[in-house]
């Protein structure tokens, strides 16, 4: 699969004066990092781009550079659909299907597929989205370590300064779980020493992306805690954190970030989840982590309408609360023995 055109990717880059980067709804450090290396490097090559987000970028990715200025299409759709408009090439970053931009801008790209040029650079598996370039690369820990590979392949590395580096850092850094997810290879801690060779310094980004909770966060992670359930039988760990709970904890984008992961901290628990329900949304979200060879991405799909990683998925449900924690409790059983062996 990275057996894409880099020659012919860039040549198109060379051609469009103005870029769009978008990126994936309930935006993460791997499609903010991604996209703000990108555009800085785009930028300093004489090109003009933008970052289009379907929603906020949360509070603990706000301090990277440009973060201001990338153009959130929830609070500012005409100008969205102006940057759309104008655009001569469209890159999608850190995605696979199209509605992971949220439904209207989901639907927006959709229109616009036929009349522009489009690329993707992604890592997650089955990429859906029928357009000619293509760099997906399920196997690579995160989108921020393609957008290292594509800079290299494309020679545009030539315009990389600190600001890219701890852009592309924070993205490695956060999609693979500070290093410890099982895809991360010599390859990742390659690229992450050129980039520390930037002058970049790991420990503020660690410290401003991990130790930044609210008060409120805190409390809500020690209500999340104290609602783990473990069906033992199954070898499976689930938090449910309903709307009202989340409101009772004075809820932002970006505070259930990083729970699920509380999940597997169990030393029996081979699968995990967090159920939530957010209390801007009618949709129930779920998350979904395991350890070694159950895999998530197979039972997103199959049960809960999503996908992503085989270790790393999510999904959602629509329906009550109790109805989605009953769904998955059942399809966890169904799956019961593939688990325990897992
Ligand atoms: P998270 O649990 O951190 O929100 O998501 C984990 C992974 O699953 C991410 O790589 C994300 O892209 C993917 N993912 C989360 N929700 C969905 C969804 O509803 N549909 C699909 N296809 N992927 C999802
Ligand atoms: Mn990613």
């Amino acid at each position: 699969m990275e057996n894409f055109d880099f020659k012919q990717a860039k040549i198109l880059i060379d051609k469009a004066d103005q870029i769009a980067l978008i990126i994936h709804a309930r935006p993460d450090g791997d499609c903010v990092g991604s996209s703000l290396a990108l555009q800085r490097v785009l930028e300093k090559s004489g090109k003009q781009s933008c970052i289009i987000s379907p929603d906020e970028i949360p509070e603990f990715l706000q301090w990277l550079p440009g973060a201001e200025k990338i153009i959130v299409f929830e609070k500012n759709k005409e100008k969205a659909k102006e940057v759309l408009q104008n655009a001569e090439m469209i890159i999608l970053l850190d995605f696979n299907a199209l509605h992971r931009a949220g439904k209207v801008l989901g639907e927006l790209l959709e229109s616009h597929l036929p009349e522009k040029k489009f690329m993707m650079i992604d890592h997650h598996l089955q990429p859906d989205i029928r357009i000619p370039y293509r760099f997906s690369v399920p196997s690579r820990a995160s989108t921020a370590e393609l957008v290292y590979v594509f800079l290299q392949k494309t020679g545009l590395i030539e315009y990389m300064d600190k600001e890219t580096a701890e852009c592309l850092y924070t993205g490695i850094m956060t999609d693979t779980g500070s290093f410890k997810f099982g895809q991360t290879s010599s390859d990742t801690h390659r690229i992450s020493a050129d980039l520390l060779e930037q002058g970049i310094d790991s420990a503020l980004i660690h410290s401003l992306v991990y130790d930044s909770f609210t008060t409120e966060k805190i409390k809500l992670l020690s209500e999340a805690l104290r609602r783990l359930k473990f069906m033992e039988e199954c070898k499976t760990t689930y938090i449910a954190l309903d709307r009202h709970t989340l409101e009772q904890f004075g809820y932002e984008p970006g505070d259930t970030e990083g729970i699920v992961n509380y999940g597997l901290a169990l030393k029996d628990a081979r699968f995990t989840a967090l159920i939530s329900q957010k209390p801007d949304e009618e949709i129930i979200r779920f998350s979904f982590r395991s350890k070694g060879d159950f895999d998530v991405n197979a039972f997103a799909r199959k049960y809960f309408n999503g996908g992503g990683h085989k270790n790393a998925s999510g999904g959602s449900y629509e329906g009550g609360f109790d109805e989605a924690v009953k769904a998955f409790k059942k399809a966890v059983k169904e799956n019961c023995d593939q688990i325990v062996k897992s």
